[in-house]
């Protein structure tokens, strides 16, 4: 039989309803066999870890993500995959994190949660844990069918660093946009192969050091001057991602070319990630956008923002400056960028 660890993180599918609060909180984790009583008929052999005390992922910090790096690590050879519970709201982030930190992965890190509670009736949190322990425990020809970091949400398997959760209500929480589903569940699981990652054969490398100098400028229509140089500008920030429109659009006033100009003089680096769920930056396709590539604002292709900030932070955290850290940040290191 298999040896699946799920490490709970906490979230919605660990919780239940307080009415004294009248709001959700975490609870004992141990319970969940006696809340999914299928859990003893899975042809698998289960243990189950659990963070203490259990966190809405709203407040999933990168302490945590070196948390559960360092739990897959000292578990890596006794288990065969990992389930990762967690909060469907920071999801994205930690399994781009993650991807990103688990160098040469050659086992599934499935990560899933839930829109509902586990002890709800209509809840979506039995078939997303059972279907993510199948996964996980799942093998092609000898070898684990998914190794790699993804996201099992509603019956669709993402690559954890390609997803954006985009909806707060559906139990489709997710979304994958420019890239392909790894498998889908129906009657039968099918695994897409040809867009899953292939093992590279070489030994696990789990880097720890995360550096969370980064900051998120999003543009919008009547973006004033001070809050675009605040933000740039900010003490202690190292890189900053413009989250633009479009192909990598942004105002073209002299102010603002001006700001962005002095930010990458200053030695931070500025990433262009577009505010799109779908599509790439393509700088200098318009008019728009020749003014970053002019002032040496680095294209983030078709990357998340999720994987934008994850990569920035592992990057740094692995002391890459200057220019090395532009070059690494528009590779391909773990599928999460079209070239
Ligand atoms: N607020 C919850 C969390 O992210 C929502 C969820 O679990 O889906 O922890």
């Amino acid at each position: 039989m298999k040896k699946i660890l799920i490490i709970y993180t906490g979230g919605t599918i660990g919780m239940v309803y307080d009415e004294s609060n009248k709001s959700y909180q975490p609870f004992d984790f141990k319970q969940i066999f006696n809340q999914v009583p299928e859990l003893k008929k899975i042809q698998v052999n289960l243990s189950v870890q659990s963070f203490n005390p259990p966190l809405d992922s709203s407040n999933m910090q990168p302490h945590h993500w070196i948390q559960l790096a360092k739990a897959i690590e000292n578990n890596y050879e006794k288990y065969d995959g990992f389930v990762v519970l967690h909060g469907s709201d920071t999801m994205a982030y930690t399994a781009s994190a993650l991807s990103f930190m688990l160098e040469n992965l050659s086992k599934p890190v499935v990560f899933t949660g839930s829109q509902l509670p586990v002890g709800e009736i209509r809840t979506d949190a039995k078939e997303n844990l059972i279907t993510a322990i199948e996964i996980a425990a799942s093998e092609i020809k000898g070898k684990a069918a998914v190794p790699e970091v993804c996201i099992y949400f509603d019956y669709n398997l993402y690559r954890g660093n390609r997803t954006s959760k985009y909806n707060s209500e559906k139990f489709e929480a997710f979304q994958s946009v420019n890239y392909p589903v790894l498998a889908e569940a129906g009657v039968h699981i099918k695994f897409n192969q040809q867009v899953i990652m292939k093992a590279s054969g070489k030994n696990l490398i789990v880097h720890t050091e995360l550096d969370s100098s980064v900051g998120i400028l999003k543009i919008f229509p009547g973006i004033s001057k001070s809050w675009t140089e605040s933000a740039l500008m900010a003490p202690g920030i190292r890189a900053i991602i413009l989250e633009t429109f479009g192909a990598g659009n942004a105002p073209t006033d002299n102010w603002f070319i001006d700001a962005v100009t002095k930010t990458v003089q200053s030695g931070r680096v500025v990433v262009n990630v577009t505010q799109c769920g779908g599509g790439r930056v393509e700088q200098g396709r318009y008019e728009t956008s020749r003014h970053l590539e002019a002032a040496g604002v680095v294209s983030g292709f078709d990357m998340t923002t999720e994987a934008a900030l994850a990569k920035l932070m592992y990057l740094m955290g692995r002391k890459y400056a200057g220019l090395r850290l532009k070059e690494q940040f528009q590779k391909d290191l773990r599928g999460e960028l079209t070239v």
